[in-house]
């Protein structure tokens, strides 16, 4: 039987992982992405500066014969730092046997996956933007400049991320449920760069949080000696981003709030001013298919909010399922899609509420002296 040819929406962590896997079995690969090549112009990240990795994250890159490589820049963090309150700390193990998440640059991920990708006969064409896909002929239309291009494609895969042009086209067909919820938070990122020999100011080997009830800012180790923060906040109310808008009231709201940070961070007003604040959404949508013509993957079947870690990590984690269907179907594609979806809607739902149930537990919850204390117990 001929192979069919594949088209994906979308060079991000999930287009390129997917497009080696499938390139691995034989198939003529072609992706088209939005922005420019990373690898040759320097563009924002996107979302996140560096993405906490798990056993599923890392199953998939070992399948796409890039665990090693991503290892050698991935710091472990065994647990959770807290900066409380009122000034003290405490470290909480993720598991009783040095189990960890790892933290990771998602552009160096996504510059070695895209050329992990080429290496193996992929072709990736940048600023290509999806504009419109017409289910029914299995059309997408790119847009680069002023021009539009029109291809039929045969297989289709949506990875083109929370704001998916193929999602937005199904979510027309008849019979097709889709949800988005946007939370009240936003978060913006900050930094703390390294100190004066390179070295990592607060302790490496851990995510940090400082757990403010309502609101909370992270901090994730880079290779470089630096951590990129994250500050979940709401987007109106008191405090919000609405109601701090001077520096002033930066330096006054962090100096009460996080008053270990601010000596760590030199650039905080800088970055507070110009870094963009940007949206938490959760999606859902189903079926994730038009017959044995396209499907979606990733963030573009299930957008999730970032508080479990583990939207990557579900993303990556469709993708071994996929390779495990493959394996087990052949050609087949029309059970190999209909077996992805019923397998993989379920664990997108679950961890969809995890992450936004774990939004809770990681500002508010963990500060509790009531948790603090349990937490204590378990270790004991
Ligand atoms: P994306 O990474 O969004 O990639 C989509 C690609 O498609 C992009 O390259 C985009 O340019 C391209 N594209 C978009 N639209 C079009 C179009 N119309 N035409 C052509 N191309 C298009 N996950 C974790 O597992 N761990 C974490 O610690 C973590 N932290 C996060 C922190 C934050 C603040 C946020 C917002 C998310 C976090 N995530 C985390 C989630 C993670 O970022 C996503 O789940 C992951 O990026 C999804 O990968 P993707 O390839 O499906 O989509």
């Amino acid at each position: 039987m001929n192979k069919r040819s594949v088209t994906i929406l979308g060079a991000g962590l999930v287009g390129s992982v997917l497009a080696v896997l499938l390139r691995k079995r034989g198939y003529e690969v072609t992706i088209y992405e939005r922005r420019p090549d990373m690898r040759k112009e320097i563009i924002g990240a996107g979302r996140s500066i560096n993405l906490a990795m798990s056993n599923r994250g890392w199953k998939a890159l070992e399948l796409a014969g890039l665990r090693e490589d991503i290892e050698a820049i991935a710091i472990p963090m065994p647990g959770r730092f807290l900066h409380q309150e009122d000034g003290s700390s405490a470290f909480q193990s993720y598991g009783k046997n040095g189990e960890a998440i790892y933290s990771v640059s998602r552009g160096e991920l996504n510059k070695k996956l895209m050329d992990l990708a080429e290496n193996n006969g992929v072709t990736i064409h940048f600023n290509q933007r999806c504009t419109k896909v017409d289910t029914a002929t299995n059309t997408i239309y790119l847009q680069e400049d002023n021009e539009t291009t029109e291809i039929k494609c045969d297989l289709l895969f949506g990875a083109d991320g929370a704001f998916s042009s193929l999602r937005t086209a199904m979510a027309f067909n008849d019979r097709t449920n889709f949800s988005q919820f946007y939370i009240e938070a936003g978060y913006k990122e900050l930094n703390i760069p390294a100190g004066p020999n390179g070295e990592w100011l607060i302790e490496k080997n851990a995510l940090h949080i400082w757990p403010r009830h309502n609101y909370m800012m992270i901090a994730l180790p880079n290779i470089d000696g630096s951590f990129t923060c994250t500050l979940f906040f709401p987007f109106e109310g008191e405090p919000s981003f609405e109601s701090i808008k001077t520096e002033e009231e930066v330096r006054t709201f962090f100096n009460k709030q996080f008053p270990d940070a601010i000596p760590l961070m030199p650039t905080l007003v800088e970055d507070f001013m110009n870094n963009p604040v940007s949206s938490l959404i959760t999606t859902k949508i189903f079926p994730w298919r038009n017959a044995d013509k396209s499907c979606l993957i990733g963030d573009a079947a299930h957008a999730i909010v970032p508080f479990y870690g583990q939207g990557m990590n579900a993303g990556f984690e469709d993708c071994s399922v996929l390779e495990e269907l493959m394996e087990a179907h052949g050609e087949d594609w029309e059970t190999i899609l209909s077996s992805f979806e019923q397998k993989r809607k379920p664990n997108a739902d679950a961890v969809a509420d995890l992450a936004l149930n774990n939004f809770i537990e990681m500002r508010d919850k963990v500060a509790d002296p009531v948790f603090l204390e349990r937490k204590k117990i378990e270790k004991e």
